[in-house]
């Protein structure tokens, strides 16, 4: 069988273009195929900011983020460009001590601090005994530039890409792995499935499970004239009636470089069918103006604009990252996918290099 390339890539989020530029760098023959136009707003990878943050309660998560960090700067180095401004990140609620030994484990620096001295330190409402974290690497990640560094990288690796065209089916061989798309057949020696909301059903009929719910999230923008300083904030703590803090529910905010603040409601979305237009939740959209205004005295409460992104679930929110044969499935969100790529694209390099 005539192969077309070593590899193939299936999806152009985050997970798919860090993949890319992974496997050409490693001297693969590399192609993605991406259904939509690259940087389209369909799916999870979106918009110019994340958050950064080593700030996880489980240790594991620590690590891998610490892993993610130098690949990361790498990236900065290679484009001489900061991708994460580090401006700290703000864990609030009791949740505060189970990341500080987390953090004690993997020696991440950290300070706990209880509401009147946070309050004093940033412009922040906080009840005077609440619990917060602050861990000094976190930041906001400038993601629309992540993404276009990681598919510069790729490409000046030799990494291929394919806009506008669309995985209809897998089907493996002894020797390899064939793509049907509606421009034709493309055959590789491995596949990377990275295609988010949209892997579970890609895969169902090679009879590989994955155990994802795509939600449809709501998120808003906020005017805030001191915005870039400030810390990412977690909130465990203050959440709607209709939510508790169950499953890692939390209010969240982050910069969003020239308007303000982006806020939301993590796992705060329903379930959704990636394949069909989204709708802003006006629910979400009302609780999250509310969170603002309890928690920033010195932002507008009042939503600049609200937009939607999907989240592809795994029950206990953790990533898929495994080899079936000659398919890689890379399936990496649950609404904290983004800031781990670099460490993720390692990994899933290391399983295509086991097909041989
Ligand atoms: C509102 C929101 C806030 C978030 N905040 C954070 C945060 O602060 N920090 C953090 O670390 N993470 C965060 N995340 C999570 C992070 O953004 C995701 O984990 C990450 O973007 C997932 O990327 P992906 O490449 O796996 O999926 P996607 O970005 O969805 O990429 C999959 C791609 O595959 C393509 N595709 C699908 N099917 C096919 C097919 N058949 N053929 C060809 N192409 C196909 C799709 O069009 C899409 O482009 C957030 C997510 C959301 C939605």
């Amino acid at each position: 069988m005539t192969r077309d390339a070593d590899a193939v890539v299936v999806g152009a989020g985050v997970t798919g273009v860090a993949a890319l530029r992974a496997l050409a760098l490693g001297g693969l023959d590399a192609v993605l195929l991406e259904q939509f136009a690259l940087g389209h707003d369909r799916g999870s990878s979106h918009g110019a900011s994340r958050i950064f943050r080593l700030a996880y309660p489980e240790a594991r998560y620590v690590r891998l983020a610490q892993r993610a960090r130098e690949g990361w700067r790498a990236l900065e180095a290679e484009a001489g460009e900061e991708l994460i401004a580090h401006t700290g990140s703000l864990d609030i609620g009791s949740i505060a001590l189970d990341v500080a030994s987390a953090l004690a484990e993997c020696g991440a620096p950290y300070e706990v601090l209880d509401g009147r001295t946070a309050a004093a330190r940033w412009p922040i409402s906080f009840d005077p005994d609440e619990a917060a974290l602050f861990q000094p690497d976190g930041g906001m990640m400038r993601a629309d530039r992540a993404i276009a560094t990681l598919l510069d990288g790729a490409r000046a690796a030799g990494g291929k890409t394919l806009e506008h065209t669309t995985v209809t089916g897998l089907a493996e061989h002894p020797d390899g792995v064939t793509l049907e798309t509606q421009a034709g057949e493309i055959t590789a020696r491995a596949a990377v499935v990275a295609a988010g909301a949209w892997s579970r059903d890609l895969l169902a009929p090679l009879g590989i499970e994955l155990p994802t719910t795509p939600t449809r999230e709501t998120i808003s923008y906020f005017r805030h004239d001191r915005a870039e300083e400030l810390p990412t904030v977690i909130d465990y703590a203050l959440l709607p009636a209709s939510h508790d803090s169950g499953d890692g529910r939390a209010s969240y905010s982050l910069p969003a470089p020239g308007v303000g603040i982006k806020a939301g409601l993590h796992r705060g979305g329903s379930a959704t069918d990636p394949n069909l237009p989204g709708e802003v939740d006006e629910a979400l959209v009302g609780w999250t103006a509310e969170w603002i205004a309890r928690r920033y005295p010195h932002a507008d409460p009042q939503p600049l604009a609200s937009e939607t992104c999907i989240y592809t679930n795994t029950p206990d929110q953790d990533f898929v990252v495994e080899r079936y044969g000659r398919i890689v499935v890379a399936s990496a969100c649950s609404g904290h996918g983004f800031k781990f790529a670099p460490a993720l694209a390692e990994t899933i390099a290391g399983l295509v290099a086991e097909v041989s």
